[in-house]
């Protein structure tokens, strides 16, 4: 029984992989939301090798978005930012979040209840660490940005809960 189950986990986890891999080498234009444009814009995928993103990246964001790593609890930079702006991919520049949809969720990354459009992410189940999740990565560079859970505030119900590393923050100008 044991066999079957570290099997079975092992197999799940290649086509989570093959999954993840797949959308990020389907190079082509992807229609996302703009927040500078306040629309849609056509964009392209962004593919790069390891090698490039980890001239790109630095140790701790490769990790997260390019190994689907997690920050530890309380640590990140934007786990309790209260600042007004945007929050986008720390990989390709992507808008991913708004600080009008951040929360304190009191678990120590930085929380939202929604992304800044529902076009500009993917998800994907992660079946790793004995547990059933949904992971959160960007539509364009296919980094992992963290998990998203259903203990979220209304209106969504919904608690994406990002790793600080996966984004960078950019205050609206005032
Ligand atoms: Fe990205």
């Amino acid at each position: 029984m044991a066999i079957v189950l570290v099997l079975s986990g092992a197999i799940q986890g290649c086509a989570n992989k093959g999954e993840t891999s797949t959308l990020a080498q389907h190079s082509g234009p992807i229609k996302v939301y703009s927040y500078e444009k306040r629309g849609y814009i056509m964009s392209e995928k962004v593919v790069r090798t390891e090698a490039e993103w980890k001239k790109q990246l630095t140790p701790e964001q490769f990790h997260i978005l390019r190994q689907k790593g997690t920050e530890q609890a309380g640590t990140g930079k934007y786990a309790y930012s209260h600042e007004h702006g945007i929050y986008r991919c720390a990989g390709c520049g992507l808008d991913l979040f708004r600080s009008e949809d951040k929360y304190e969720s009191g678990t120590g990354w930085p929380s939202f209840f929604a992304p800044i459009s529902p076009d500009n992410i993917t998800t994907a189940a992660d079946n790793s660490l004995f547990s059933r999740r949904t992971e959160v990565l960007c539509r364009r560079c296919g980094g992992h940005l963290g998990h998203v859970f259903n203990d979220g505030p209304p209106p969504t119900g919904l608690r994406y809960c990002m790793n600080s590393a996966a984004l960078d923050f950019v205050a609206f100008k005032k």
